[in-house]
């Protein structure tokens, strides 16, 4: 689901939290994609990792990017989305079956070196409209608004 950008998973997002079920978001562009696993019982959500990145930079450019998604279209191949599927579900298997935890990091695949690195950490962050505690008026969550 990816439609509209950022809108779309935050509503998964939200909903998953609210029900308790595990869920995980990936994010494709030309040369790479990107993963995040959410497990709403012990980890930090999307919305967390957004809260990381709200600064008035990111705003204008997810604002740019909702005005023009039409024009803003993220060229990919259908070869580079199988890796990024296959890397997903190996990563998701991997959780399970060795036990270990790719919460709270969003991870990197680069589809010119086929290697995989953790991007990013981010944690459950309080000021998270999704599972934080705190009132948050920022303006991110305008521009982001989901019902
Ligand atoms: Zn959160």
């Amino acid at each position: 689901m990816d439609y509209p950008p950022y809108k779309a998973q935050r509503i998964v997002n939200k909903v998953c939290y609210e029900y308790k079920i595990p869920s995980l978001y990936c994010f494709s562009q030309r040369s790479a994609g990107k993963l995040l696993f959410v497990n709403p019982k012990k980890s930090a959500c999307l919305d967390c990792l957004l809260t990381q990145e709200d600064t008035e930079h990111f705003n204008k450019l997810v604002s740019i990017f909702l005005k023009n998604q039409d024009l803003l279209i993220t060229a990919n191949t259908l070869t580079n989305i199988w890796l990024l599927t296959s890397w997903i579900c190996k990563k998701w298997i991997d959780m399970i079956t060795k036990n270990v935890n790719y919460c709270d990091s969003l991870w990197r695949y680069d589809f010119d070196t086929f290697s995989e690195r953790k991007f990013q950490d981010f944690r459950k962050n309080e000021a998270c409209p999704t599972c934080g505690n705190k009132v948050n008026n920022s303006l991110l969550w305008e521009i982001l608004k989901i019902e």
